[in-house]
């Protein structure tokens, strides 16, 4: 059953989206060569419980850390350990917080240093294809509406879309109903109406689509070793259409998505 969500509950989950965008942003602009990725979940951990909130992924399903931090072709649910970051390395954070009872989740990938053209090409057709995936989270339409868009933009510029993982409702727990792929015939699925809060996440390939994962039980990998790219935004849908509750500053680029940015989210 999917758990439709009040206006009062929708601002809780923006003010823990807050925590959580904010602590990413730190991140996304921290993160260098020479660091672990053990020393990132820290960072992480220490900049959610700062703000109020708890980092929701240390102890799900026995998850050691605050955050999954996965290198190159890692796709998701990289355990942060000792591993080195290195330049030319692209790096997935994924980060979640609990506040006030309220779940928000939100993952983006950033280069280390110098990174190449071919990866800096990958980053940013996922970060697109989210933005219009969230485009089109309006009342009326369906579901598969999204990962419509999500897997066109992708496809169109020759990756792959993940179809072993998928994007999900988020509220009181972080995986709720609705699952939301990111790929499929547009059309199918629920009618979206204002009150849903799902996360959105494409996790987008250089190669083929095909995961495996490795003996630690939690690490995704693509099967060919290629490069994989993952962002994802905590989305509410309202009267005014998307809401994203996980904004950050420096959230787009050239895509024209000011609607989707009113200037009062950014502001706090
Ligand atoms: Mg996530
Ligand atoms: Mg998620």
């Amino acid at each position: 059953m999917i758990e439709m969500k009040s206006a009062r509950e929708i601002e809780i989950m923006r003010r823990s989206g807050k925590i959580t965008s904010a602590v990413l942003a730190n991140l996304l602009r921290s993160v260098k060569a020479g660091m672990t990725l053990r020393e990132v979940d820290r960072m992480a951990e220490r900049g959610i419980r700062e703000r109020g909130g708890v980092p929701t992924f240390k102890g799900y399903h026995g998850f050691p850390a605050s955050i999954c931090a996965s290198v190159n072709e890692v796709v998701v649910h990289g355990i942060p350990g000792d591993r080195v970051l290195r330049d030319g390395d692209i790096l997935s954070i994924d980060i979640g917080t609990t506040f006030e009872g309220y779940v928000s989740d939100s993952a983006a990938t950033v280069g280390i240093g110098e990174i190449s053209p071919a990866a800096q090409r990958l980053m940013r057709v996922t970060q697109e294809a989210l933005m219009l995936g969230i485009a089109q989270m309006q009342a009326g339409h369906r579901l598969s509406d999204i990962g419509h868009a999500v897997q066109q933009h992708a496809e169109k510029h020759g990756y792959g879309v993940v179809r072993a993982l998928v994007g999900h409702g988020v509220g009181k727990q972080m995986h709720e109903e609705p699952q939301v792929p990111n790929w499929g015939e547009a059309g199918k699925g629920i009618v979206m109406r204002p009150g849903l809060v799902i996360a959105i996440e494409p996790m987008v390939t250089q190669g083929s689509y095909d995961v495996e994962t490795l003996k630690d039980g939690w690490t995704v990998v693509t099967a060919d070793g290629k490069l994989a790219a993952h962002f994802e935004h905590t989305v509410a849908l309202t009267d005014d259409g998307p809401r994203i509750l996980t904004l950050r500053e420096h959230d787009f680029m050239e895509l024209d998505v000011a609607k989707y940015r009113p200037k009062e989210e950014l502001a706090a």
